[in-house]
C-alpha cells in the first residue's frame, strides 16, 4: 500500500498551556478532496496552520512520505503544501495580476508566465480583472484571486481555510465548483468549513471536528445522514 500524500498522525496544538486540538490524525490520499467540517472554534484553522508549519504541534505530520513535523515552513511549502488563509490576505493596492505574480516569486518568469495563463483559463474572471486593485474585487472574486495566487506556487496539496466564509450561496457554488475543477488537474485539497453542507457536496472524505477532537469521519453521504451531525452542522430539513 501506497502511504497517502498528507498523513497526520496524533497530532496535538496548544496555545501556552491551552491545547485546543487533542490528538487529531487524518489522512488526504493523492488526488482526493477531503474536508475537515466543524463549527466555529473547534479549532479547524489551528489544525491548518500546524500542517503548514506555522504553528508549532505534537505528534506527527507526514507528507510525500516524509515526516515533516519539525521541518520550517519555508520547507514545507517548496515540498508542495500551500494554505489559503481565511482571511484571503491579498494585497489591496495591487492589481489582480501583481497579486498573482507574487504567488509565484519562487518560480522563473518562463514558468511564471504559463503558470498564469493557465491559472486565467481556469478563472476566467480574474483574466477580466488583471489591472484592477486587489482591494476593489467582490468577496467572490477575492477568494478566487486567494486560490488563483496559492495555485502560483504550483502546490502538491491546496489546504483551503473556509473558502465560503462571507460568500452569498450561489457564488460558494462557484468558488466550490473550481475546487472540483481543480481536482481535475491533479491538485489535492484538504479543505476546512464550517458550511457543511457546501462542503459535503464536493468532498472524497469527510472528518468532523468538534471541540478540538475528530469525532467521526466517513465519506460525506454518510456523515450527511448521521443525525446528530444534520441537526448541529446541516440545519433540518
Ligand atoms: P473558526 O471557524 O471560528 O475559525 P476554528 O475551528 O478554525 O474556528 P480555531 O480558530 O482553530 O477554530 O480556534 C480553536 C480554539 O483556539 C478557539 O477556542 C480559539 O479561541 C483558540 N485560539 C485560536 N487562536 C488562538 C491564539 N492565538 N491564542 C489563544 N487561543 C487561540
Amino acid at each position: 500500500m501506497t502511504a497517502a500524500l498528507l498523513d497526520v498522525q496524533n497530532v496535538s496544538v496548544a496555545y501556552g498551556r491551552a491545547e485546543v486540538v487533542h490528538d487529531v490524525s487524518l489522512k488526504v490520499e493523492q488526488g482526493a478532496l477531503v474536508t475537515v467540517i466543524g463549527a466555529n472554534g473547534a479549532g479547524k484553522t489551528t489544525l491548518l496552520n500546524a500542517i503548514m508549519g506555522l504553528l508549532k504541534a505534537r505528534g506527527r505530520i507526514g507528507f510525500r512520505g516524509e515526516d515533516v513535523s519539525s521541518v520550517m515552513l519555508e520547507s514545507r511549502v517548496k515540498a508542495g503544501l500551500c494554505l489559503v488563509p481565511e482571511r484571503r490576505e491579498l494585497f489591496a493596492d495591487m492589481a489582480v495580476e501583481d497579486n498573482l505574480l507574487l504567488g509565484g516569486f519562487r518560480r522563473s518568469r518562463a514558468e511564471r508566465k504559463t503558470t498564469i495563463e493557465e491559472i486565467y483559463s481556469r478563472l476566467p474572471r480574474l483574466k477580466e480583472r488583471r489591472v484592477q486593485l486587489a482591494g476593489t474585487l467582490s468577496g467572490g472574486e477575492r477568494q478566487m484571486l486567494a486560490m488563483g495566487r496559492a495555485l502560483m506556487a504550483r502546490p502538491t496539496l491546496l489546504m483551503l481555510d473556509e473558502p465560503s466564509l462571507g460568500l452569498a450561496p450561489r457564488i460558494v457554488r462557484d468558488v466550490f465548483h473550481i475546487l472540483t475543477d481543480l481536482r481535475t488537474t491533479g491538485v489535492s485539497i484538504l479543505l476546512v468549513e464550517q458550511n457543511a453542507r457546501a462542503a459535503l457536496e464536493v468532498a472524497d472524505y469527510a472528518y468532523v471536528m468538534e471541540l478540538g477532537a475528530i469525532t467521526k469521519q466517513g465519506s460525506p453521504a454518510d456523515i450527511a445522514q448521521d443525525p446528530r451531525l444534520v441537526e448541529s452542522y446541516l440545519g433540518l430539513g
